[in-house]
């Protein structure tokens, strides 16, 4: 495999040439459970899947994906909903389970939780006072961020923007506006731990940091997550690592997508576009979610439209409509070689995307049933390393959405086809084109072939 990534902390494309040979460990900054994630917050997680799922084929891979369980966001959410702390994160982190099983996201090797990695959060933290990289005020602990000559250099921020950046609050307590906690005092309404600092509990930066040395040690391969998360938090979660461990330990690959707009706008609670997972779930199914968010290159902003999503919709019906018929034989080393050229090549979706429709499009040409059959399996093999024919290519066209609970089920539809072989029988032809008017009326289309009626959503 000669896998090249877009390294953040090198601003080029290099060659992943993993610590271990045929081992791989990569570490994704997952979500602060409080409150359903968004389709923003999902493409991170669809997109390293993908990345898994490639190196998974020639290496033995550690993937770590964090759950943050302990976080100010989560205490203020508990407050206004009346909830306590533990039933908010334990349902939240049910909702995320689901909405990524629905998403077709294959389960990381550890989801560790920050409330269960505590200690070595505080041993972290003590080392990093131990180093003269970390000190401590009025209940806090901070680090100082002067205290490392590369300060910056994920980001490559100059002071003034990583002051300005950190959008800090006034703290009389911090040596440096640029400083940031490691840890911070707890009240008796708060949750905390008990620590050589007093009661408290640890930032979000730390978390990371302690998680990721705790599952794939000090130095591993590949960190991830969103663009926004470069500064401060990975810029942090850097600054905390190096100093505990040493100058170029840590992550040795950075890679971070970028955004999400919808339609064309940045989605925010305050414009009403923004969008969960559950909500576009309720009217597509996760694989035309999962495809819009693969659409385009991950480095590149990705707008959400309505117009994408029945693109994406129409773009999965004619590769399905190519699989009819696959007699599943799990031929899963049938991946096209284009394809993974492409994934290899910086994940370069899109264009493993357009290969599919390549390959559908050879299905169609295709002379005879025995090279039909072998490019059936090809295609089938090929999306699956995208996470894309997870079903069926029967369910994938009988499946329907929540939101379209009321409109016509199996048995309507099935009775409705026998009704109208029947008028044609008696060749009562313009009974038979009611009937199928009325389907396509109901987004159902019809599909006449010498094996009978096919239909599909
Ligand atoms: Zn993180």
């Amino acid at each position: 495999m000669a896998l090249h990534i877009y390294n953040t902390l090198h601003h080029k494309k290099e060659l992943i040439e993993p610590l271990k040979e045929g081992h791989f460990g990569m570490y994704v900054c997952g979500p602060t459970v409080y409150d359903r994630v968004h389709i923003g917050n999902a493409r991170p997680y669809v997109i390293f899947d993908i990345l898994y799922r490639l190196l998974k084929r020639s290496c033995k891979v550690l993937y770590v994906r964090n759950l943050t369980d302990v976080d100010d966001k989560i205490n203020k959410r508990a407050r206004e909903i009346g909830s306590s702390i533990h039933d908010l994160t334990v349902q939240t982190i049910g909702w995320f389970h689901e909405d990524m099983q629905a998403l077709g996201l294959l389960e990381p090797s550890h989801e560790p939780r920050a409330t269960q990695h505590v200690p070595e959060m505080i041993a972290m933290i003590q080392n990093l006072i131990d180093k003269g990289h970390a000190y401590t005020a009025e209940g806090h602990v901070l680090y100082s961020v002067d205290s490392l000559r590369e300060y910056g250099c994920l980001s490559r921020h100059n002071r003034d923007e990583l002051i300005a950046g950190a959008r800090v609050e006034i703290a009389p307590y911090k040596r440096d506006p640029a400083d940031f906690v490691l840890w911070k005092p707890s009240d008796s309404e708060t949750p905390g731990w008990k620590s050589p600092w007093g009661f408290g509990r640890p930032g979000w930066h730390i978390e990371c940091s302690a998680m990721s040395c705790r599952y794939l040690g000090p130095t591993f391969d590949l960190h991830g997550g969103g663009q926004d998360l470069v500064f401060p938090h990975h810029e942090n979660e850097l600054a905390q690592s190096t100093g505990a461990h040493g100058p170029h330990t840590f992550a040795r690959y950075w890679m971070h997508n970028g955004m999400l707009t919808v339609n064309g706008e940045k989605m925010s609670k305050s414009l009403g576009n923004f969008v969960t997972v559950r909500e576009a779930l309720q009217k597509f199914h996760g694989e035309t979610i999962r495809y819009i968010l693969i659409s385009s290159h991950y480095r590149q902003q990705l707008d959400w439209t309505d117009e994408g999503l029945s693109q994406s919709k129409s773009s999965l019906d004619r590769l399905y409509i190519c699989l009819r018929g696959l007699v599943d034989d799990g031929h899963e080393n049938a991946v096209d070689p284009k394809i993974l050229e492409a994934l290899e090549d910086d994940l370069n979706t899109p264009l493993a995307l357009s290969r599919l429709h390549e390959i559908a499009t050879s299905i169609n040409k295709a002379k005879s049933s025995k090279s039909r059959m072998q490019l059936m399996q090809i295609l089938k093999a090929s999306g699956q390393i995208l996470g894309l024919f997870g079903l069926a290519a029967e369910d994938w066209f009988t499946w329907r959405s929540a939101a379209a609970a009321d409109s016509l089920n199996d048995e309507d539809i099935k009775s409705l086809i026998a009704e109208r072989i029947q008028a044609r029988v008696n060749k009562d032809f313009s009974a038979a084109d009611l009937i199928r008017d009325k389907l396509l009326a109901q987004g159902i289309h019809l599909e006449d072939t010498p094996n009978g009626t096919l239909w599909r959503r």
